[in-house]
């Protein structure tokens, strides 16, 4: 690990203001994905902003009907919580089937947002990489690509995104909040929040330099029966080779989203509406367009069978 600078921030701004203006500044929060890639020597920050002595850690009822979910709010906490529970299930057990319970202890909500991919070409300093050194070619293609992407990826990048936490926030139709280094404030709907590849791997998220998320928005509940079916190659402590989010009312009308198999939460708007005539139809929408590579074809069959499984238990 190379060495770094350290200070505990004062207020939301200042650290954006700081972080925009450091060079080589990072936010910290958990730290469980960021020192992990320093150990490594995949990030090498000059200097951390911790920003977990802001306050930001609170779950609190807004205007509307829905609730504010604060940066900092652990991922442990955000699943415990009753209105979590109660009304926005999919996220609790989303939440639930990432990680181990020592690390959900620690991670948080913006981090989990903002943590990077599991390719394992990423991690390997000795490969060529454009996510991790733009510009050098990526190994995972004609490599070893069972666990990455089938759809959204380009010839640049065929990662995956990650995080089971933003599958489930992405068919919540949630809504990333934010404040920039001058002060002012904006709301992102997480469909726009992570970015496609395209030629520019690197660039994950809408945020702009410094710009540091302060809360997440859920809107008033759906209703209906919320189901995280994730399938993965272990029983515990494994990223999704597939995940399914779905919320399915009584009428078989609902949204759904997948994790596993793009660099973002995949969901297609066009393919909710598909719901009521059964899987072939909702994944034939959800996969139009895929580029699946030898290894990981097999994703596309997955997740139709796992998307089935979801519609017959919001059934049941
Ligand atoms: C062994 C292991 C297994 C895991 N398994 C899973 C899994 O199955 N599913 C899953 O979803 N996740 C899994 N994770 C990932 C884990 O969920 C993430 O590491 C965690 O959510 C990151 O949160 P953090 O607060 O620790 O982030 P940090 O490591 O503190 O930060 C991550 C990134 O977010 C930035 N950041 C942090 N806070 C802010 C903010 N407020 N505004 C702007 N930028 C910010 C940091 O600068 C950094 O770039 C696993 C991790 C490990 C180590
Ligand atoms: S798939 Fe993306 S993250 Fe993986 S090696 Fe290629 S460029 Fe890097």
């Amino acid at each position: 690990m190379r060495p770094f600078s350290y200070e505990r921030a004062t207020s939301a701004q200042d650290a954006a203001a700081k972080v925009a203006a450091t060079p080589g500044a990072r936010f910290i929060a958990g730290g469980t994905n960021l020192l992990d890639l320093m150990k490594l020597e995949i990030e090498t920050p000059t200097h951390l902003i911790d920003v977990n002595g802001l306050g930001m850690d609170k779950i609190e009822a807004i205007d509307g009907g829905g609730l504010r979910i604060g940066a900092l709010v652990r991922n442990t906490d955000l699943a415990a919580d009753a209105r979590i529970r109660k009304d926005y299930g999919v996220l609790t057990r989303a939440l639930v089937a990432g990680a181990s319970g020592q690390l959900r202890n620690k991670a948080t909500t913006a981090g989990n947002l903002l943590q990077r991919t599991r390719c394992p070409y990423f991690y390997d300093v000795n490969m060529p990489c454009n996510k991790r050194k733009p510009g050098s070619g990526c190994a995972a293609i004609g490599g070893f690509s069972r666990p990455l992407g089938v759809i959204g990826t380009s010839e640049a990048c065929i990662a995956t995104h990650p995080s089971d936490m933003a599958v489930a926030m992405r068919v919540l139709d949630a809504s990333v909040e934010t404040i920039r280094p001058d002060g002012t404030t904006r709301a992102i709907p997480i469909a726009d929040f992570h970015k496609l590849p395209g030629q520019t791997p690197h660039v994950e998220t809408a945020l702009e330099k410094g710009e540091m998320i302060i809360s997440v928005s859920l809107p008033k509940p759906k209703g209906g029966t919320h189901i995280y079916c994730k399938v993965r190659d272990r029983a515990s402590y494994a990223f999704a080779l597939v995940s399914v989010a779905a919320v399915i009312g009584k009428d078989g009308k609902g949204a759904v989203a997948l994790g596993g198999v793009a660099p973002k939460p995949w969901r297609v708007e066009e393919a909710d509406a598909l719901l009521p005539k059964g899987s072939k139809a909702v994944a034939d929408r959800l996969f139009a367009g895929a580029t699946p590579r030898e290894d990981n074809a097999f994703k596309l069959t997955l997740a139709q069978r796992t998307i089935a499984s979801v519609i017959a238990e919001a059934k049941a």
